[in-house]
């Protein structure tokens, strides 16, 4: 197996029949439940077992229109199979995340769209970003019979399911390919489009009855550290976007330190030992049961040789004319804070440097920069407020989902709240319609 190459592999058509006879077909299924997109889990694998693949893919992708990224991306462990029946069994889950890769696979594989867009509804709908809330959200749109346009700065789709998720997991090229099937939908994406510069707020609610915000988060904000600045510092986002985009052009050197304790920071370090790193340090500011990375994922970095220092705290980067080192101060742990997690304090006189010729800082996203200039909708920090139920800002002409509302969750959570709020914008102007129309 190459470094790279996805961790969990496809099934052959043999193991896959296989595991999908040991389901038991549960009633009112807790991985259903489980699952935020809410996908009819024993009814898929049930049409694996009767070879009906399209079928399977159907309910698959009916629920869930990225079904293929997340067979691959999802947490499964902690989401539908971490619900799975088995497990109070003591026996080892159903393979439900690539059981559902078998299905969609096979549907990709034909390239052929099984959905259709709904009679013309006669409006138009404007999406800002094309991550996994804005392409759920749009095709939904299409499915209602709305003629959606979505908006990406990126020069290709996809947001952080193409730019973010680690390389292991799943390559770009996969969630480029599942984007293009989608498109078939006639749903129209304006690549390298940034709004806010490239085309005004204004204008596009001028030509849009409504609008969905799916823009994400923003860069990892800098740390004051003194020495920030020099060659070698690099940002988590930016250090994955380029490993999975532009590899040639990234140069990894013998020791890396990442600053962070989240599942990013984790990413950063398995994929930096696996592109040859000789020493890699991940350096927390609490204890190892605060970090909120998942314990699977932080077993699977341990495997592969990360050293992880707790309850340290970066205080100046070192080097002349790049980076050579990180030097960090141990911290105790105090009273707890606004996160319900003990403080960090500085133990004066307990600084040590750790030498690297690259630190990446995974210190956590900030907001994005269109959140500075919408009109009438109230944020918070880096999210955008909304109705928990409708997706609606307090701009009633808008309405957001995915990570700018929830600060940062999964992509599975992402395409679950893109498609709410299609529905919700499909009442809000079926709505506005009937008030038109008497
Ligand atoms: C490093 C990393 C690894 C991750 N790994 C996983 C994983 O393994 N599994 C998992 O389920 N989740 C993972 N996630 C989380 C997941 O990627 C996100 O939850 C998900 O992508 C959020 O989708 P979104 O549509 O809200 O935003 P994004 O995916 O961030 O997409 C937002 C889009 O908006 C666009 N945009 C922003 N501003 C503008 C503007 N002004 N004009 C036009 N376009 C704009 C951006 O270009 C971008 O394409 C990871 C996240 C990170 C950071
Ligand atoms: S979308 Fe994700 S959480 Fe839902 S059933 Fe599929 S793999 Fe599980």
């Amino acid at each position: 197996m190459e470094r790279f190459d996805e961790i969990k592999p496809a099934l052959r058509p043999d193991e896959a029949l296989m595991e999908a006879n040991r389901c038991l077909m549960c009633y009112d299924a807790p991985c259903q439940r489980a699952c935020p997109t809410h996908i009819d889990v024993p009814g898929f694998i049930k049409k694996i077992s009767s070879d009906n693949l399209r079928g399977s893919a159907r309910t698959i992708l009916d629920a869930n229109i990225l079904g293929g990224s997340c067979a691959r991306v999802c947490p499964t462990e902690v989401l539908c199979e971490g619900a799975c029946v088995l497990n109070d069994l003591h026996e080892k889950p159903i393979k439900i995340g690539q059981l559902q890769r078998y299905a969609t696979d096979w549907l990709y594989a034909k390239g052929e769209m099984i959905f259709q867009p709904g009679p013309d509804q006669g409006k138009s709908v404007a999406v800002i970003g094309a991550g996994p809330s804005g392409i759920a959200c749009a095709a939904e749109l299409r499915r209602l019979g709305y003629r959606t346009t979505v908006f990406d700065a990126g020069a290709q789709p996809g947001g952080l399911n193409t730019y973010g998720v680690a390389q292991y997991k799943m390559k770009p090229d996969f969630a480029l390919r599942e984007i293009a099937w989608v498109e078939q939908l006639g749903i129209n994406i304006r690549r390298s489009t940034v709004v806010g510069r490239d085309i005004s707020l204004e204008q596009i609610e001028k030509d849009f009855a409504a609008v969905f915000l799916g823009v994400g988060l923003g860069e990892v904000p800098a740390l004051g550290l003194p020495g920030e600045d020099l060659p070698g510092m690099m940002e988590a986002i930016d250090f994955i976007a380029k490993l999975k985009m532009d590899k040639e052009s990234l140069y990894v050197p013998r020791r890396v330190v990442v600053i962070g304790g989240g599942n990013t920071a984790i990413d950063c370090v398995t994929q930096a030992i696996r592109l040859g790193a000789d020493e890699v340090t991940l350096v927390y500011r609490r204890s190892a049961a605060d970090m909120t990375a998942y314990e699977h994922e932080v077993s699977l970095a341990k495997l592969d040789g990360v050293t992880f220092v707790y309850e340290a705290v970066p205080v100046q980067v070192e080097g002349g004319s790049r980076v050579s080192g990180l030097t960090c101060q141990k911290v105790a742990l105090g009273l707890p804070d606004d996160s319900g997690r003990r403080r960090p304090e500085p133990i004066p006189g307990s600084d040590f440097t750790l030498e690297a010729e690259m630190i990446i800082r995974a210190t956590g996203q900030g907001p994005v920069q269109l959140l500075r200039s919408l009109p009438g909708i109230q944020t918070e920090g880096r999210r955008i407020l909304v109705d928990a139920e409708t997706f609606q800002t307090s701009n009633p002409q808008y309405f957001a989902g995915g990570d700018v509302i929830s600060g940062g969750q999964e992509v599975v959570n992402a395409v679950a709240a893109g498609k709410q709020a299609a529905q919700s914008i499909h009442s809000f102007l079926s709505k506005a319609k009937e008030l038109v129309h008497g």
